[in-house]
């Protein structure tokens, strides 16, 4: 029997599972799905999005519906409508081996012709956002008289977005005897009144925040002067060439303003708020989900249906309002079983919002240092060599071959390789050369006793290495962490900024640790292949001198998601075999910038 089946499916169900490759319940499956088969029961349950909650309320509701008949007996509601469809999409995938189950999504900025006439045609299941449902009830259209079944899903975002009228004029269409299944990530008032207005005697399960808490996400705050939150922005994105982020602004203004800033500076980004119309921000999003956008800067509303689940970085240009808030942005990374980064740019003043945020996560956040000018140099220096490793052939180039060595004729390798990598490298570091150190002072960390302060680039006696594996190498900083704790039998506090590029990392000991650590990793291999260790001698701090930090531009190529597995080095850069064509060309809105800057940076 498969975990599945013991949590009491049929087949049909089991066999969509199959197809769908998952293996074992996620938590909220294993905790739901029993209670709301075996039973009609109203549920109220806390989980977050990417912790498999979909199919928590899906399987249950597929099996109970009678396919048989016509009339809608399942309401699901939802917040926007990407989610929306979301849900649309994954119950139909469920439902694949049940003959003649529909299900039917009704959301706002569509037809709303085309919507009547597919819930004409019989949806026992309808997934609808409140204001087009409300709008469908009030015209007719559509007949939830009868359902059994409804579920509000993301109850606190819909409450958020002012949905409370809707969804107590949609509940009042429904009969009082149905089963009434609530999901929410966080459980605000508003929730909580929900659940006693409308709902019997409702069991609760709670799930390990997975997706925002204290397993997946890794809490950074970067605290600059108020007026270098741009170009902190820029830096952090610099520092992280695989970046696929999520930025938070607090306004539509300040999304379009940052969006436009970082387009007109060259990078792989897009805007998705309120006031784009439907089709800019179907455009923006399937943009994204392609990775042709790799900075999507979204106001909180906007971003509500984003459910990608590899975004690597969360970027809260500003902090929200609210604390509930970040736990949703940062929710958007670390999901689905892998570990993301929430990072929070912020002046000193909102110093004390970081401490509250601590007490209501849980967890601690990370200060670090905005990198230097130098460190990001040191970066893009590496994945350029990477880069230049893993870079296909083109077979065209042959043609030319005889006539560009008689242009290279008498440069030796060594020679060779220093060109190729000054092309760009010197670019860059021209321009990075002469930007500032953006990092604000720390304030006295006993001022407010939390939180673990990055030592990385303080200078305190403490080293920072370089090592040739990274995300390709399917590590993470937790289990880079791990990795070199147990390698080199360390405690979890010896090891720290341990930061993981795509095909190589960084991490930080003490100093005192420095001969071990070298030592260890000399002729170090794991699976055959070698491990390679040395101390990165990027310079401390960054300089002084006054230059506008408007940033290199840069060149789609360099927004590759290119992965390498290393093998023997034979100098310093020169690492990784394997190769994986990872170009992904062009988002229309870097496109226009990326051409008259074709180099690396
Ligand atoms: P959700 O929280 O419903 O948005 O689900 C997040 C993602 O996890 C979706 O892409 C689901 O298809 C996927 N998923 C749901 N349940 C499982 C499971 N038991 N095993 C693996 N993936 C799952």
């Amino acid at each position: 029997m498969t975990k599945f089946e013991a949590l009491g499916l049929n087949s049909s169900i089991l066999n969509a599972i199959a197809d769908l490759g998952f293996e074992t319940p996620s938590e909220v499956q294993e905790k739901s799905i029993p209670l709301l088969l075996d039973d009609e029961i109203d549920l109220v349950a806390l989980a977050q999005t990417g912790t498999g909650k979909t199919a928590a309320f899906g399987f249950p509701l597929i099996q109970k519906i009678n396919s048989d008949s016509r009339t809608t007996q399942g309401l699901i509601l939802s917040p926007t409508r990407e989610l929306c469809l979301q849900i649309t999409n994954e119950m139909q995938l469920y439902s694949k081996y049940v003959k003649g189950l529909n299900t039917v999504a009704i959301y706002g900025g569509a037809s709303i012709t085309e919507q009547a006439r597919q819930i004409k045609r019989g949806a026992q299941i309808v997934v609808a956002t409140p204001g087009r449902m409300k709008d469908m009830i009030g015209r007719g259209i559509i007949d939830i008289t009868k359902i059994d079944y409804c579920i509000l899903d993301e109850a606190d975002e819909m409450l958020n977005m002012g949905f409370y009228e809707d969804i107590k004029d949609i509940l009042s269409n429904t009969p009082k005897e149905k089963s009434t299944w609530l999901f929410s990530a966080t459980m605000p008032k508003e929730v909580a009144t929900i659940a006693k207005k409308f709902m019997h005697n409702p069991t609760e399960i709670t799930v390990g925040a997975k997706n925002s808490g204290v397993d997946t996400v890794q809490h950074e705050y970067y605290l600059v002067g108020g007026r270098d939150r741009y170009p902190a922005l820029k830096r952090l994105s610099d520092a992280n060439p695989g970046i696929f982020s999520v930025v938070f602004c607090r306004t539509k203004r300040d999304t379009q303003r940052v969006a436009e800033k970082l387009i007109e500076d060259g990078y792989n980004a897009g805007a998705l708020h309120g006031d784009l119309s439907q089709n800019q921000r179907d455009l923006v999003m399937n943009a994204f989900r392609k990775k042709q956008i790799q900075m999507l800067v979204a106001t909180d509303v906007a971003a509500r249906g984003i459910d990608v689940d590899d975004i690597t970085h969360v970027i809260n240009y500003q902090l929200p309002d609210e604390i509930e808030t970040y736990t949703h942005r940062s929710g958007r990374t670390g999901r689905a079983g892998k570990s993301g980064i929430s990072m929070v740019i912020i002046t000193r003043s909102e110093l004390r919002k970081i401490h509250s945020i601590e007490k209501k996560i849980k967890q601690n956040f990370i200060s670090k240092k905005i990198p230097t000018g130098i460190e990001i140099c040191e970066i893009q220096l590496y994945h350029l060599a990477n880069r230049i490793r893993t870079t296909e052939i083109n077979e065209e180039i042959n043609n030319y071959l005889p006539a560009i060595h008689d242009v290279l004729d008498g440069l030796d390798r060594d020679e060779l390789i220093q060109k190729i990598v000054s092309v760009e490298f010197t670019r860059f570091f021209n321009y990075y050369n002469k930007t500032k150190d953006l990092n604000s002072a720390e304030p006295d960390r006993r001022e407010r006793g939390k939180g673990k302060t990055d030592q990385s680039f303080s200078g305190n006696g403490s080293v920072r290495y370089f090592i040739n594996v990274g995300e390709r190498d399917g590590y993470d900083w937790m289990s880079l962490k791990d990795f070199l704790k147990d390698t080199l039998h360390l405690g979890k506090d010896d090891l720290f900024k341990v930061d993981v590029k795509d095909s190589f990392s960084f991490f930080n000991t003490e100093a005192a640790l420095k001969d071990q650590i070298l030592e260890t990793f000399t002729d170090f291999k794991v699976k055959g292949r070698f491990v390679n260790v040395e101390v990165s001698d990027s310079p401390e701090g960054g300089r002084r001198r006054k230059r506008s930090d408007r940033g290199p531009r840069k060149n789609k190529d360099n927004r590759d998601r290119d992965r390498s597995y290393g093998k023997k080095r034979e100098g310093k850069y020169s690492k990784s075999g394997s190769r994986r064509s990872g170009s992904k060309q062009g988002s229309s809105s870097g496109k226009r910038r990326s051409k008259n800057r074709d180099g690396f940076f």
